[in-house]
């Protein structure tokens, strides 16, 4: 198929050209994201491949239905940002990769957790300028703590697995329970018990009209003084700014985020010659006990072999008329 591939970068051309098999797709490769201004560039194509910041809103899907687009392939799990209803209504397929390697995931969530308990970012930098000092560096023993899991599908199996392993207690919400995990010793309670018992609550779930600001003011009244919170899920299930408020009196003693609400305009791209008017991240970035990471989640070997593999399968699948597993069904 005729594909315009859209946010691409080196790491994307180099995966899905290995990939694509006998160059059975034919992928032309666009630096900018898929928006209402770059939809004009999908004359001529029948699919477009898009990643988590490409916004394909109403107004973008008409003009790719107009242009003859039949498919979208996301190359990522979640669909946020694609209206569905619109592709329904103009007969445009999405599909996705629902899974390519959860523990991609769930390993950058512990990656975050333990750099913000043992400091390892900083007792790096003072190293390397010859400070051997292990003032204020104190971290905590994960071992026996609470950790407060919500949304427990694929990414927060495997993330609870990990946290088991280090003699965790783990306390679950997800509307679906996983049997699996009650097994394993995973206790299910109602969200606010996970909000008022945890010293830990790292977020797996999607973002969706349910779960969007899920953490906000008054779930973080909710929690133990100085609660860790983690995210490495989506942006909007935080409303950051009720963040910066819980950070400033102490309610939150460490947040590690691996996505943004306003992400788009900053995330995947190099700034670092430019002034960032995003006063919100420029806030957060000021706190000593704040890391953030720039969706990259989900980058492993690992999982760009399966991302790229998925998603031209999926596009083949569509050529050729097969039933579509990986559809997202609005
Ligand atoms: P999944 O579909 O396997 O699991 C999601 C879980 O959330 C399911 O068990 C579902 O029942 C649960 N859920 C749905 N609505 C809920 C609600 N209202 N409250 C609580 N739980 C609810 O998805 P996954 O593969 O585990 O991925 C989870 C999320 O991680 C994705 O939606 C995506 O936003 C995010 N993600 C981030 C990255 C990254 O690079 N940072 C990469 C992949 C996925």
């Amino acid at each position: 198929m005729k594909v315009a591939f859209f946010s691409a970068k080196s790491y994307d051309k180099a995966y899905f050209n290995q990939f694509n098999n006998d160059n059975r797709h034919d992928l032309t490769f666009f630096e900018v994201p898929l928006n209402e201004q770059t939809a004009s560039l999908t004359a001529g194509f029948e699919a477009v491949c898009v990643f988590v910041n490409d916004v394909i809103n109403q107004k973008t899907i008409e003009e790719i239905s107009a242009n003859g687009i039949k498919v979208i392939a996301l190359r990522c799990a979640g669909f946020n940002n694609v209206d569905l209803k619109a592709a329904k209504s103009r007969n445009i397929k999405v599909v996705r990769v629902p899974a390519y390697s959860p523990e991609s995931v769930a390993e950058h969530a512990v990656a975050l957790i333990l750099t913000l308990n043992r400091k390892t970012h900083k007792a790096y930098n003072r190293v390397r300028e010859g400070n051997y000092s292990i003032e204020n560096l104190t971290g905590f023993n994960l071992f026996g703590k609470t950790v407060g899991v919500i949304g427990t599908g694929l990414i927060g199996v495997s993330f609870c697995k990990i946290m088991l392993g280090f003699g965790c207690k783990v306390l679950a919400y997800d509307i679906r329970e996983s049997e699996e995990l009650v097994a394993m010793g995973v206790q299910y309670k109602a969200l606010d018990e996970v909000f008022t018992n945890s010293d830990i609550i790292s977020l797996h779930c999607p973002l969706n009209p349910q779960t969007a600001y899920m953490i906000n003011q008054i779930s973080i009244a909710k929690m133990k003084d100085g609660v860790m919170l983690i995210n490495t899920s989506r942006g909007a299930l935080m409303n950051t700014r009720d963040a910066i408020d819980g950070l400033k009196t102490g309610k939150i003693g460490f947040l590690g985020i691996d996505v943004y609400e306003q992400e788009a305009d900053l995330f995947f791209q190099d700034l670092s010659e430019i002034v960032i008017q995003d006063d919100v991240i420029a806030r957060l970035i000021s706190f000593p006990n704040v890391l953030i990471t720039g969706h990259l989640g989900f980058f492993t070997k690992e999982a760009l072999e399966e991302i790229a593999t998925i998603t031209l399968g999926n596009l083949s699948d569509f050529e050729s008329g097969k039933g579509l597993v990986n559809e997202v069904k609005g």
